[in-house]
């Protein structure tokens, strides 16, 4: 069996056990109930994240064409 985390509420979910899943940038998030998974469709940025808890990589303003 294989447990993954609700990401909406944070409680464990068994894959066979999810109300629903959605993919996200290539990731599968399972959700324990219909209401999880509709509040993540609605925001997928505010509730996808990495499971390291890593921050999400954010370019700095002007970092990318640079000054002239
Ligand atoms: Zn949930």
């Amino acid at each position: 069996m294989t447990s993954q985390i609700d990401p909406v509420c944070g409680v464990q979910v068994e894959q066979q056990n999810a109300a629903g899943l959605s993919e996200h940038q290539g990731t599968t998030y399972y959700f324990h109930s219909e209401e999880c998974l509709s509040k993540f469709n609605q925001r997928p940025e505010q509730y996808a994240h990495k499971p390291d808890g890593a921050p999400a990589p954010v370019v700095p303003p002007g970092e990318e064409n640079g000054r002239k």
